[in-house]
């Protein structure tokens, strides 16, 4: 156990409705009009983002309100790639892969970077509803990361220490302190991490509500409209085809997800970024028995109860690709598996009926660190991804618009995302 005491218990301290931090209450989803996003393409634009997803979208928002001439174009509709198909958590806790490697100073001292970054992230997502003055489903319910096994809790251990250097709040239960703070886990479970800052929000609220506040801010934000190839210009700049004309840019940003390395492409770069297919499912509605978020340390398992009391499984499982272009299809070994994971965990989960699965198209680099910044090699192309964007985007978008706003001031970006840290000239033979 932390030697901090241990924050109030959502589940006990807050009975009726649903825990919810929401500053703002909840609206009608509030879109950008049709008439917007259908409109003739600008021919010239200071700032043209790449991807309507939640990192482009945010990214155009921060640009515009910081007085950036900024379009944003997206290939098909906005939010319907990884943006709006994912899990909706917020993962601040320290997930095992980040483990792997620690005895290394330099290492230890990333992580220690990346912790406060997701603790900044998580800052920024509560002031989000009040910022974009909407409801994004927020819900900072805490969330907890259970251990099975003695291996699994000793690394529960070692991460809550690393953890509190950071400054995030997390706490070890176990035994009969563990069994009142989260009665539903099972009995057998050897601990868990309880971390307060953890939450969910809904993903088909957010990066919707960051394109409209784009829009009123100034932005052009255009759909339908994919980049198809981009010439660098001899003098700086570039002109940029796409399926609705041509539009020529000072600056361009990379925010195309999982299809980073094909936009790389059309101007002779290759980023260290691969695509895949992740599940994610759904149940029907049940009385609310599950307050936080729970995550397991060594097995893919996100579980978490919505707003209309569906439980959403996630955390991980694969699906399979199909065509050339970022499709996925659900697997039935990947729903069973993932669900079996969520019944050893929450056995009260047994009886409850699946109602939906379906996957999106994760990018993610070898080291899972987040890729955004300027190209040393390309001047005026930045790109900006993240592995857990849902979590982190909006605070990279922040940042990546700081640095376009004030390119002569020094970035908040740390060094080891810069996007050139591996990237080499594209493969002959992709
Ligand atoms: C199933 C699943 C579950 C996840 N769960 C979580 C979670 O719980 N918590 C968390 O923090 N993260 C989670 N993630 C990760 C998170 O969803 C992503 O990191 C984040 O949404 C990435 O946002 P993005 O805007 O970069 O990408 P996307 O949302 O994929 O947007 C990229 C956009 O670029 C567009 N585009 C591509 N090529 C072109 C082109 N040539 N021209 C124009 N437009 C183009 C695409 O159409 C797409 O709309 C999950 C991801 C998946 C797939």
């Amino acid at each position: 156990m932390a030697s901090s005491p241990l924050p109030p218990n959502p589940a006990i301290d807050m009975p009726t409705g649903h825990p919810d931090s929401s500053h703002v209450a909840p609206t009608a989803p509030a879109w950008l009009a049709l008439t917007e996003t259908s409109a003739a393409l600008p021919t010239d634009t200071d700032v043209l983002v790449i991807g309507g997803g939640l990192i482009g979208c945010a990214l155009t928002y921060y640009l515009a309100r910081a007085g950036v001439e900024v379009t944003l174009l997206e290939r098909g509709e906005l939010n319907r790639a990884a943006s709006g198909t994912n899990a909706g958590s917020f993962h601040l806790q320290i997930a095992i892969h980040q483990l792997t490697g620690l005895e290394v100073d330099s290492l230890a001292d990333r992580l220690l970077t990346e912790i406060r970054l997701y603790v900044e992230g998580a800052r920024l997502w509560e002031e989000l509803e009040t910022e974009l003055q909407g409801s994004l489903e927020m819900h900072t319910t805490g969330g907890l990361m259970v251990a099975e096994t003695d291996a699994e809790l000793a690394l529960l251990h070692a991460k809550q220490r690393i953890e509190a250097d950071a400054g995030l709040e997390t706490h070890v239960l176990e035994g009969a302190e563990l069994r009142s703070f989260a009665p539903f886990l099972a009995d057998d479970l050897k601990g868990a991490t309880y971390c307060p800052a953890e939450g969910h929000a809904n993903p088909l609220l957010a990066a919707p509500l960051y394109a409209l506040r784009a829009s009123q801010a100034g932005a052009a934000i255009r759909t339908n409209a994919a980049v198809h190839s981009i010439d660098i210009g001899t003098q700086g700049g570039f002109t940029v085809h796409t399926a609705r004309g041509r539009v020529r840019a000072a600056r361009i940003v990379n925010a195309a997800g999982g299809w980073t390395n094909e936009v790389a492409a059309m101007i002779g770069q290759h980023h260290p970024v691969r695509r895949d297919g992740l599940h994610v499912n759904v149940t029907e509605p049940r009385e609310r028995l599950l307050t936080p978020l729970v995550q397991h340390i060594g097995r893919r398992l996100t579980l978490k109860q919505a707003s209309n009391n569906t439980f959403i499984i996630g955390g991980g499982w694969p699906s399979r690709a199909h065509g050339a272009d970022g499709g996925y299809r659900t697997v039935w070994e990947s729903t069973a598996g993932n669900v079996g994971v969520a019944v050893r965990v929450v056995p009260a989960l047994a009886d409850v009926r699946l109602l939906r699965t379906w996957s999106g198209a994760l990018a993610f680099t070898d080291d899972l660190e987040p890729l955004v910044g300027a190209s040393r090699r390309v001047p005026g192309y930045f790109t900006c991804m993240a592995t857990t964007g849902f979590t982190l985007g909006p605070l990279m978008a922040r940042m990546l618009a700081e640095t376009l706003a004030h390119p002569a001031a020094r970035s908040p970006l740390p060094d080891h995302f810069a996007p050139d840290r591996t990237a080499s000239a594209a493969p002959a033979h992709p």
